[in-house]
């Protein structure tokens, strides 16, 4: 029977794992951390994650995870509202999900497989290369350093992977010159969506989140954090309550001092030039990472593995697995996915470019989108566009 290990419990690598088991194949998930709330995750589903979950028979087990539906969203352009959007009856409506309670969910699920393991605390150092194919990693576990082998490793070990470079495959960077700085605040009782502020070079979301705080996400200009930080709290929520509606900045600023450790999300966005090498597959974060405009990262990585399941599934289901079949099933997930993902990450490129610069021609510019934004005709018109972040470009249909 074949064996697949998987390097990373993120959605990508868990919700594969998922589908794997549950179709006879033998699957081993190696995840560094023992508890998945150790490390901050992005948390908004689109319809296309949502999408995913109904898709693999999740829909009630992903009700059962902490979650708040956005009920509306606003923009916001130099302190003045441009228009709200009431989401109610659209089932286009963002959900923050607790991605810990997601990730939890999806490996008790994958468990009630028999063909599913999962190995926590396990931090994988190198992959093991043998005639010309990778046929496993090295681990580093509390036991000490270990070796699993496999018929197909997976890497799915996010926008730091290491299975990407101890298999040497390289990436195209794209552009982001944007960091964000996430903290939390009690939540007004207004906020039952999504806030986009957008003023003086900078742009604030902030969203109900699903355990009914207010979740911020600052966008600012690569590097100028430290900066920031030495202002201390205080002052940097000041600066940010500048630029955000009058109701929304007396918010902030009446709850500073309650804002937990604000920190930096370095962000980066890439591709690798090649997802797979023979008897080695790259998905989610490992393979491509994804700017955060648009919140895509986690319904990209999500929609990675419907496709990578239709294309796997086939090919190790065998008594014996066919190595040439196999790395063209490899290949064949690539081509498939790139043709949403590319598009994808060069739409995501166009924002900050407009928001973010300090050039002369950035204010007026700026200017010109709010009013523009405001007529209902052109909206519509981008809206259609932003279809695309929240329902996805190509057809992700589970066929196994
Ligand atoms: C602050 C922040 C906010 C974000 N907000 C959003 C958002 O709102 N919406 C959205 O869609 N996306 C968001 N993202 C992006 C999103 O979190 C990622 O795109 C998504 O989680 C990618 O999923 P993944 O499974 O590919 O990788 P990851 O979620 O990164 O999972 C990788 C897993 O691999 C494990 N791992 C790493 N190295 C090793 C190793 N050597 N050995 C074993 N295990 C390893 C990690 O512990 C982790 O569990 C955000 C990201 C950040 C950092």
């Amino acid at each position: 029977m074949a064996h697949v290990l998987i390097v990373g419990a993120g959605p990508a690598g868990a919700s594969l794992a998922y589908l794997l088991a549950h179709r006879g194949i033998e699957v081993t998930l190696v995840e560094r951390q023992r508890d998945f709330a150790r490390e901050f995750r992005g948390e908004i589903l689109m319809p296309s994650g949502v999408a995913v979950f109904e898709q693999m028979g999740l829909a009630a087990a992903l009700a059962s995870v902490p979650s708040y539906r956005f009920r509306d969203g606003e923009l916001h352009l130099g302190g003045r509202p441009v228009f709200h959007v009431e989401l109610d009856d659209s089932p286009a409506t963002p959900v923050a999900v607790s991605q810990p309670g997601m990730l939890e969910m999806l490996v008790a699920e994958a468990g009630k497989s028999a063909h599913f393991r999962l190995e926590r605390g396990a931090a994988v150092s190198a992959v093991i290369e043998e005639g010309g194919r990778v046929v496993g990693v090295r681990a580093r576990t509390e036991e000490g350093e270990r070796e699993l082998r496999a018929d197909l490793v997976v890497g799915a070990d996010g926008r730091g992977s290491a299975v990407r470079k101890k298999a040497g495959l390289t990436a195209r960077n794209l552009d982001t010159p944007m960091d964000i700085v996430w903290c939390k605040l009690p939540c007004p009782d207004d906020v039952r969506g999504v806030r986009f502020c957008i003023g003086g070079g900078h742009l604030l979301a902030a969203y109900r989140t699903y355990d009914q705080s207010l979740q911020l996400g600052w966008v600012i200009l690569k590097g100028t954090f430290g900066e920031l930080r030495s202002r201390g709290i205080e002052q940097w929520v000041d600066e940010m309550a500048n630029h955000v509606a009058p109701e929304l900045g007396a918010h902030l600023r009446t709850h500073a001092g309650a804002a937990g450790h604000p920190f930096l999300l370095s962000t980066r966005a890439d591709c690798v030039e090649s997802w797979s090498a023979p008897g080695l597959l790259l998905i989610g974060d490992a393979a491509h990472t994804m700017s955060p405009v648009g919140g895509q990262g986690v319904n990209i990585a999500l929609r990675d593995t419907l496709v990578a399941a239709n294309h796997l599934v086939p090919a190790l289901s065998g008594a014996a697995v066919d190595p040439t079949r196999l790395d063209a099933a490899l290949r064949a997930i690539e081509a498939e996915r790139m043709r949403e993902v590319g598009p994808i990450q060069r739409l995501q490129a166009q924002p900050p470019k407009v928001l973010l610069t300090r050039s002369w021609w950035g204010e007026p510019v700026r200017r010109a989108v709010g009013a523009l934004l405001g007529v209902e005709a052109i909206r519509t018109r981008l809206g259609g566009r932003a279809n695309v972040f929240t329902s996805g470009l190509t057809d992700v249909t589970l066929q196994v």
